[in-house]
C-alpha cells in the first residue's frame, strides 16, 4: 500500500497526490525509455522509516532483463554519440527546468524513501540539480586541445569521446542528488547509462528517469535496473560496460572497485567517512555550535559530509553544554512535519547499529552529554528515531571512533595543540572531509596545508563543492583517479584521442625510415 497516516497539511497536497499516484513509484525498469514490469519473483519492500509502511516494492531485475538493459543501452549508443553536443545540452537545461517544476514531488518522495525533512529533502534535489545546470554547458567543457605545425606542415589536437555505455550504483542516503552526480554528467558527454538505485530508496530516482523523458533525453540513454548484490555484479562483470560510478559503504565500494577493474573497467567509488571538525580556542562561539550542530545531527547524521567528530583544542568541556542546549531542542519526528528538524535513519539494523556503537563508546569510558537512544515519537512509534547524542572524552582506540557510525552521534576528543588535533584527523583512516573553526587565518592556513582530507572547510561545516569543482574526497574515502562531477567527472566519463594530421600537395620527402622528429 502507498497509504501514509500523517498530516500533509505543510505540504502541498498536489504534490502528495502525484508522488502517490505515479506510476513510476512502483519500482519497474527502466528501460528503452519505457517503464517496464519485471518478471522477477522477488521483491525488497521499500519501508517509510518513519513508518514501517510500505511504500514500494523493488523487483530484483532478472539477468534477462539486466542483458536487455545494456543491450538496449549499447544500441543506443551508436546514435547518441553522434548527436550534436549542443543538442545534448539542449536535453539537460529541459531537464533542470523540469526538476525544479517537480521539486515539491521529488522531495516529497524522498522523504516517504528515505526518511529525512523535507526541507533537506528539497536540498538533496537542489544539490544534484545544480550538476545538470553545469552539464548544460558541457561543449565548453568537453573541448579538446590543439597545437599548430608539431612539425613542419603537421598539426596535432586531441579531442575527448565518450566510453561508451557506463553504469551507477547508489546508496540510499541522497536518493536525488546521488543518481544527478552521475547519469548527468555520463549521457550529455555522449555515453548511454545503466542506473542501480539504492533499494531502500528508488522512488526519486525513477522520477527523474521520467523527467530525463520528458526532457527529451532519446529511448535507451538512461535505462534503471534494480537490485543488490547480484545486479551489482554483473554490473562489474559486464563486458559492454566501460565505466562504473558507485557511492556507498566501504564494504561494497572496495568489492566493485576490484572486480570491475579486474574486466578493465574504468572505476570510481566514493566510500565511506569521520569527518572531523578541528575547533580552535579563539573559535567564535555562537556561529561554531550551530554549525556543529547543524553538520552533525542534519539528516540524522546520515551524510557522507556530516561532522561526526569535534576535535577541541585544548579543553571541550566549556563547549559541550552549548552543543548539549542545541541538541535537545532539535525537533525530531516524521520528515512531513511542520518544523522537524531530523527525521528517523533509514533502518531498524541502522538504529540497532548506532545505539550498540554508543554503547561500546560509553563501556569503554566515553562519557554521555545526550542520550537520544531510547526516544519516543508520539504518532511514530514504529519509527527508526534516534536523537541527538553526545560524546565526550572520546579516543581513537574506541570502536565508535574507528568506525563510520552514520546516525546522529556527535563524538568529541580534546587536542593539545593545532598540530596534534591535525594528526588525529590525518591519523584516521577516511579522508572525505574535514573542517576548522578559527579566527586565526595563520592556524587556518597551517590546517589547510597540513592536513590529509580531500574537502577542507574553514569556517563551513559541509564543505561539498559545487559541481564547477569536483567532490574529492580522498584516501579511505575514495578508489579511483577521476573524482566526481566538475572536470574530473568530464575526465571520468570521455576517453582522449589524440590526432597528428598532414595536408600537403605533394611528398617531397620519399620514404622515411627513422623514426620521425621534429628537429
Ligand atoms: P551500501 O554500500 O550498503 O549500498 C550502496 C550500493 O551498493 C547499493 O546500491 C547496494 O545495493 C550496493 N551494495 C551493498 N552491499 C553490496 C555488496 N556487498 N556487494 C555489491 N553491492 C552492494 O551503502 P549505503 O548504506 O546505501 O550508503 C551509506 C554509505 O555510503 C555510507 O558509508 C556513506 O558514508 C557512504 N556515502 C559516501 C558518499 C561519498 O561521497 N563519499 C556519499 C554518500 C554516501
Amino acid at each position: 500500500s502507498s497509504r501514509v497516516p500523517w498530516d500533509y497539511s505543510s505540504f502541498s497536497t498536489s504534490a502528495v497526490k502525484a508522488v502517490k499516484e505515479t506510476p513510476a513509484l512502483k519500482a519497474k525498469n527502466y528501460v528503452g525509455g519505457k517503464f517496464v514490469e519485471s518478471q522477477s519473483t522477488e521483491h525488497i519492500d521499500v519501508l517509510n522509516p518513519a513508518t514501517q509502511e510500505v511504500v514500494s516494492r523493488v523487483p530484483l531485475t532478472t539477468h534477462e532483463e539486466f542483458e536487455t538493459a545494456v543491450a538496449v543501452a549499447k544500441e543506443a549508443y551508436k546514435t547518441w554519440r553522434k548527436t550534436p553536443v549542443t543538442a545534448r545540452q539542449r536535453v539537460m537545461l529541459k531537464l533542470q527546468e523540469l526538476i525544479r517544476r517537480d521539486m515539491d514531488k521529488l522531495a516529497m518522495s524522498v522523504t516517504l524513501e528515505q526518511g529525512k525533512t523535507l526541507a533537506d529533502a528539497r536540498g538533496d534535489v537542489f544539490r544534484g540539480l545544480e550538476v545538470v545546470e553545469q552539464a548544460c554547458g558541457m561543449a565548453n567543457q568537453q573541448m579538446g586541445e590543439f597545437v599548430e605545425n608539431v612539425s613542419s606542415g603537421i598539426d596535432t589536437y586531441s579531442i575527448r569521446q565518450p566510453l561508451g555505455v557506463c553504469a551507477g550504483i547508489c546508496p540510499f542516503n541522497f536518493p536525488a542528488m546521488i543518481p544527478l552526480w552521475m547519469f548527468p554528467m555520463a549521457v550529455t558527454t555522449g555515453n548511454t547509462f545503466v542506473l542501480k538505485p539504492s533499494e531502500k530508496d528508488p522512488g526519486a530516482a525513477m522520477l527523474l528517469a521520467e523527467l530525463a523523458t520528458e526532457a527529451g533525453l532519446p529511448p535507451g540513454v538512461l535505462n534503471i535496473v534494480h537490485g543488490t548484490y547480484d545486479v551489482v555484479n554483473q554490473i562489474c562483470d559486464h563486458p559492454d560496460i566501460k565505466a562504473v560510478s558507485f557511492v556507498g559503504s566501504d564494504v561494497a565500494g572496495m568489492h566493485i572497485y576490484s572486480r570491475a577493474s579486474a574486466t578493465g573497467k574504468r572505476v570510481q567509488c566514493n566510500m565511506g567517512a569521520k569527518n572531523h571538525a578541528v575547533i580552535m580556542p579563539d573559535a567564535d562561539p555562537e556561529a561554531t555550535l550551530n554549525a556543529l550542530v547543524g553538520a552533525a545531527f542534519g539528516a540524522a547524521g546520515q551524510r557522507c559530509m556530516a561532522i561526526s567528530t569535534a576535535v577541541f583544542v585544548g579543553d571541550s568541556k566549556r563547549w559541550e553544554e552549548g552543543l548539549r542546549e542545541r541538541g535537545v531542542k532539535l525537533k525530531v519526528t516524521g520528515g512531513t512535519e511542520p518544523g522537524a528538524d531530523l527525521g528517523p535513519v533509514i533502518s531498524k539494523q541502522s538504529k540497532e547499529r548506532i545505539c550498540r556503537l554508543v554503547e561500546s563508546g560509553a563501556k569503554a569510558g566515553a562519557r554521555i552529554v545526550l542520550d537520544g537512544r531510547g526516544i519516543k515519537v508520539p504518532g511514530y512509534e514504529q519509527g527508526n528515531f534516534v536523537g541527538p547524542t553526545i560524546l565526550a572524552d572520546v579516543t581513537e582506540d574506541m570502536e565508535c571512533y574507528k568506525e563510520e557510525i552514520f546516525g546522529p552521534v556527535l563524538l568529541c576528543m580534546e587536542a593539545a595543540s593545532l598540530q596534534d588535533a591535525i594528526e588525529i584527523v590525518n591519523r584516521n583512516k577516511y579522508g572525505n572531509g574535514t573542517a576548522i573553526f578559527t579566527k586565526s587565518g595563520a592556524a587556518a592556513r597551517a590546517f589547510q596545508h597540513e592536513v590529509d582530507a580531500g574537502q577542507v572547510g574553514i569556517n563551513v561545516p559541509i564543505p561539498v563543492p559545487l559541481p564547477f569543482f569536483s567532490f574529492t574526497g580522498s584516501r579511505g574515502s575514495f578508489a579511483g583517479d577521476l573524482n566526481f562531477y566538475g572536470k574530473a567527472g568530464v575526465h571520468f566519463f570521455t576517453q582522449i584521442k589524440t590526432v597528428t594530421s598532414q595536408w600537403k600537395e605533394k611528398d617531397l620527402h620519399g620514404v622515411a625510415m627513422a623514426f620521425p622528429t621534429s628537429g
